[in-house]
């Protein structure tokens, strides 16, 4: 079942146009179109434009049951580029660590394999928990951080208020029906001077201006879209101060960023071939591909 929905920053639709009509396959849907670091499938749902929030957002949309259903099953290949990401978010998070009440207390939604839950450690942080509704990732989670991991969507109710000094979603906010309502229950559960810290795609960065609508962006688990403007009105409209959008450069194995592009499918393979034999797919690459990260303090 699918279902029609307003703008979810403004709630309106007067503002809204046409962006995109849908561009599906139902032959190419299997386990892996809700898997994280995929191959892009150049899917995508019928996408709206709302100009006064500069987001765009899918409608109609798969209803909650059905995107939790699909979520779960979602198979998971990519624990070697999950290593590099959380490396990458580590890096900046850092620069937040000392402006954070303490570092008792850090909930991570969309937690995959628990690769940042591992890096919060690292960092310092005690009371670490990664939300993931995926049971795939966290079948493969390292020992030292399966005990992090909830399989589980995430849901406030379940954690008592001001528990945490930093709530972290890397690239969730673009799968989640309401993406404001994530953010205010994030913000309850945060202890006054905490931290919401949010990783997003950047539907004006460089891989949609280069790209267009190729642009791995464009995919049908993708229920809004972002700009640094839409994002810094999210976490401004949940009530979050200080708040920073900053461009994030991606630093991924060359492999990877081959498997991103939209070679046709005969290149793809041949070069991923290539790479393989000789090694250089393993080569870390730093490429501004069009994310975000955002952060506002309570
Ligand atoms: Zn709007």
């Amino acid at each position: 079942m699918t279902i029609e929905r307003p703008c979810p920053l403004c709630h309106e639709v007067v503002s809204s146009t046409l962006f995109a009509d849908a561009r599906l396959d139902s032959e190419r849907l299997g386990e892996f179109a809700y898997a994280s670091r995929k191959l892009p499938e150049y899917m995508h749902l019928r996408l709206m434009l709302c100009r006064q929030c500069d987001l765009v957002y899918a409608s109609p949309v798969p209803d909650r049951s059905e995107l939790a259903v699909a979520y779960e099953a979602a198979a998971y290949d990519s624990q070697v580029e999950a290593e590099y990401a959380a490396k990458t978010y580590a890096s900046r998070v850092r620069a937040l660590v000392p402006q954070l009440p303490d570092r008792d207390g850090a909930l991570d939604i969309g937690a995959g394999d628990g690769a940042f839950c591992g890096e919060l450690m690292k960092l310092g942080f005690t009371n670490v928990i990664g939300l993931e509704p995926s049971a795939a990732p966290i079948a493969v989670a390292k020992p030292d951080v399966r005990e992090c991991l909830r399989q589980q969507m995430f849901d406030a109710s379940q954690f008592p208020a001001e528990r945490f000094s930093l709530v972290t979603c890397f690239q969730t906010i673009e799968h989640v029906s309401d993406p404001a309502e994530l953010c205010r229950d994030a913000v309850q559960l945060l202890k006054p001077g905490g931290a919401l810290c949010l990783v997003a795609h950047n539907r004006r960065g460089l891989s949609c201006r280069i790209l267009g609508r190729n642009s791995p962006i464009f995919d049908i688990e993708h229920l809004q879209l972002f700009s640094p403007q839409s994002l810094r009105q999210l976490l401004s409209q949940v009530g979050l101060k200080k708040i920073v959008v900053r461009p994030l450069y991606n630093c991924y194995p060359l492999a990877y960023w081959t498997r991103l592009f939209p070679f046709p499918a005969t290149v793809k393979r041949t070069i991923s071939r290539g790479l393989e034999t000789t090694g250089l797919g393993k080569i870390p690459i730093m490429i501004p591909a069009g994310n975000l990260i955002a952060w506002g303090l309570r």
